[in-house]
Formats: structure tokens, C-alpha cells, sequence
């Protein structure tokens, strides 16, 4: 009798632990390109945020990211937040593609929220910008190029809002979205004359930030919006000075000030991407660098893959 109840015990065990489903973390980052803008074999600046486990969010939509989002195998039907960093093309040229993906994903409505930058009107050298609402306007909207898909495969809302990217933007971190303990923050960033903005994504005590393409003007508010984040995706793009040619200095941050600046924010984890052939060429010197200020972990991001903060 009891060598039966025992058998009986170790079988209900063994069957108990065989079904428990593992526990999803509460954030979890897919990496869907982490090259661009060179056609270099890496997809251009792309990510999937999950969410308890689902897709939620997209963080960019850089050329490459359609085609490593079906390798994922992940799901779009539940994605209805796009975080633009800027509108260079190595960051949105696959929206368009990535958008009509969404419209086929399910059966129901569609309704996404884009937030990007503010425009800017360039003058002399400087190049002009539209607004991520007039962009997506110029896309989708009723006299946009691609305005069949608001109700192709089903109807498609698709609500943009511009996030202050001026030079008078607050400097102080501002949450552009909050739902049910998901809560997403912004701050401009700054890149060249491309109007640019930081984004942090905090759930469940977990928290990713994004720097986006990122120069010398906008490493202040890097450090204030992320501050303790548990994974900063800081886009590693020019080697030490000399190393990458000057006027690539006017738009990206070299390894060294990377490291500083997860230092002094305390990042839990810094995850390199937008990763150019020189820094992949150099990564032992672009890493020891970095490890000068910042002592944890750095990973060097590539296609496909998956991070938990
Ligand atoms: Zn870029």
C-alpha cells in the first residue's frame, strides 16, 4: 500500500512538473536588426518588445526587419504601439511592409499608435524632417502613397503622436503611454539635424531603454531617462577619435562615452547594436573601452536575437 501511494506521489509529481509552464519574464527584447544603415548582412535598427510573454511593442523598422520578424515566428496580431527613434531610413524604411503584415495578422480592427519625433525645417545645410504625424500622413493617410491599407485586409486606425524632439524640449522624462503597470517614457534625444527621441519601457520592475541613434547633445538626457534601467540598447556605431571618420562624430557616441554613461546611470545591462563593420571588426578594443568605466555586462546585439533584461 504505501509503495503504491509513493508511486502514485512520484507520478503526479513527475506529471505536475512536466506541464508548469515556464514563467515568461515580465520584458523580454527580440532584436530584429541590428545593423544599418550599410547593407552589411545585419537587418537595419529594429526590436520587438514582449510584453508577459506577447509581442506588444516595436521599436523601429529598419529595411531587414520584415523578413526577421517571420523568421521569429512571433506573432503580430497583438502589436499595437510603434516607438520611432527618427525617421532616417535605416529606422522606418519597412514600415510600410511591417504595417501591412499587421493588417493581415487577425480578423478584427486594427488600431496602432505610433510616437515619434517632431519635425524640423531645415535651413542652409540642414536637411528637413516631417513630423512623425505628417509622415505617417504621407504613408497612410487619405492621399498618403500606401492609403488602401486603412481598410484592405481589415480597417486600420493608425494614431500618431509627436513627441517634442525640439532644441526647447523639456529635459525631463515624459510617460507618453500607461496601461495596466506598462509604462512607456520619452525624452528628445539628438542626432545631427534628425529630430530624435529616447525611449524607456518599464514593466514589473523591469525596464529596457533605447538611446537611438545618439550624439555628444543628447547624452544628458540618455543618462536621466536611464537611470537604473535594467537593459540600455545603446546604438554602437563610431569607434574612439580618431578611429571613424569626423562628421560621423556629429551624429553617434563612441565606445568610450558609452561606458561612462552606463555607469553613470547604473544600467543593469548594456546591449550594443546599430552595429557598424568597424565596430564588429574591433570588438575587443570597442568592449575594453567601454569596461574602462562600465563593469557589467555588454552584449554585442545580433539578428534574432532574444534578451531578458
Ligand atoms: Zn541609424
Amino acid at each position: 500500500m504505501f509503495k503504491f501511494s509513493l508511486y502514485v506521489a512520484l507520478l503526479m509529481f513527475a506529471a505536475g512538473s512536466s506541464i508548469a509552464a515556464p514563467v515568461a519574464s515580465p520584458l523580454e527584447l527580440l532584436v530584429l536588426g541590428s545593423g544599418g544603415p550599410g547593407a552589411t548582412g545585419r537587418a537595419g535598427a529594429g526590436y520587438v518588445v514582449l510584453v508577459d510573454g506577447e509581442p506588444r511593442i516595436m521599436v523601429d523598422a529598419g529595411p531587414g526587419t520584415f523578413v526577421r520578424l517571420g523568421e521569429a515566428k512571433l506573432s503580430l496580431a497583438k502589436i499595437d504601439i510603434v516607438l520611432l527613434t527618427h525617421l532616417h531610413i535605416d529606422h522606418t524604411g519597412e514600415l510600410p511592409g511591417l504595417f501591412k503584415a499587421r493588417a493581415v495578422s487577425g480578423d478584427g480592427p486594427v488600431n496602432v499608435r505610433v510616437f515619434g519625433p517632431t519635425g524640423h525645417r531645415g535651413e542652409g545645410e540642414e536637411a528637413t524632417f516631417p513630423s512623425t504625424s505628417h509622415f505617417i500622413d504621407l504613408l497612410f493617410g487619405p492621399d498618403g502613397a500606401y492609403s488602401y491599407l486603412r481598410d484592405f485586409a481589415a480597417p486600420m486606425t493608425i494614431n500618431a503622436t509627436d513627441i517634442d524632439a525640439s532644441t526647447h524640449a523639456p529635459k525631463t522624462p515624459k510617460v507618453i503611454y500607461s496601461e495596466s503597470g506598462l509604462d512607456i517614457s520619452a525624452i528628445a534625444g539628438h542626432h545631427g539635424d534628425a529630430p530624435a527621441v529616447i525611449y524607456r519601457i518599464d514593466y514589473r520592475g523591469q525596464s529596457i531603454t533605447f538611446s537611438g541613434d545618439i550624439d555628444a547633445n543628447g547624452i544628458d538626457n540618455l543618462r536621466r531617462i536611464a537611470r537604473h534601467t535594467s537593459l540600455l540598447v545603446f546604438n554602437c556605431v563610431v569607434l574612439d577619435p580618431p578611429g571613424s571618420r569626423p562628421v560621423l562624430y556629429t551624429l553617434h557616441t563612441p565606445p568610450k562615452t558609452i561606458g561612462v554613461v552606463a555607469a553613470d546611470s547604473e544600467t543593469k545591462k548594456l546591449l550594443l547594436s546599430h552595429l557598424s563593420p568597424s565596430i564588429d571588426q574591433q570588438r575587443v578594443s570597442v568592449e575594453a573601452s567601454i569596461r574602462e568605466h562600465y563593469k557589467g555586462p555588454v552584449v554585442f546585439a545580433e539578428d534574432g536575437m532574444h534578451l531578458q533584461p
